[in-house]
């Protein structure tokens, strides 16, 4: 088993990444700790896997390993899909979680809890050193409540009920999440298509 390197410095995004592959025998080393150097992936694209793929390609690039990025984020029906690839950013700062979910609630306030639906999305993409490419989505639907319930996750957890819980994923216990999440789901996908190609890791 190689070791693979994840691209994000989400320190949340790499503590999930890590305990849903551990279940499948994958190591996973954050790239700080790979001792790569800093640098900025600028997420540009207009969806979630040309961001995905930004960041995947420009850190194997510096590091020359197999390596993997997730970019994720929520879309919510009643806005036609935003936040979206803009999620991080919603409210204007980059990763300000409290802003993002104040902003998001002040925009659905109005809306019933039926109407308000949405789902988590996350594009994984590893990429090899030989610039070969796999990418899986994994997504997860549910409700959007206007009080933030709950301390466990990051961003818009503590807002989101997925579908079959009467919880937000702020409530819920993570081990729950890293199996129902859109992360789980497009790690689990990923899984599947590297036991599908001849030369496994
Ligand atoms: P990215 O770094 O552009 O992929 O940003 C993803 C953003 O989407 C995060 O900053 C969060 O706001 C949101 N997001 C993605 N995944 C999750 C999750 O699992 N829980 C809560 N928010 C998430």
């Amino acid at each position: 088993m190689k070791t693979i390197v994840a691209a994000t410095q989400n320190k949340h995004k790499i503590r999930e990444i890590e305990a849903i592959t551990k279940e499948f025998g994958m190591s996973i080393i954050a790239r700080d700790e790979a001792g790569i150097p800093k640098v900025e992936v600028v997420e540009d694209g207009e969806t979630f896997e040309e961001n995905s793929y930004k960041k995947a390609y420009e850190i194997m690039k510096l590091c020359g390993k197999i390596t993997i990025a997730d970019d994720s984020g929520l879309e919510v029906d009643c806005l036609d899909g935003a936040p979206g690839v803009y999620s991080a950013r919603f409210a204007g700062v980059d990763g300000d979680d409290d802003a993002n979910n104040k902003k998001l609630i002040d925009l659905i306030k109005d809306v019933p809890y039926e109407k308000r639906t949405g789902r988590f999305v996350s594009v994984i993409t590893m990429v090899f050193p030989g610039g070969e490419s796999i990418v899986a989505r994994g997504e997860v639907e549910g409700h959007i409540v206007l009080e933030e319930q709950g301390p466990n996750g990051f961003g818009y957890d503590p807002l989101f009920v997925p579908v079959g819980y009467d919880r937000t994923f702020g409530e819920i216990e993570p081990e729950i999440k890293n199996k129902i999440s859109h992360r789980a789901n497009a790690l689990i996908k990923l899984r599947e298509m590297l036991s599908a190609r001849e030369n496994t890791l």
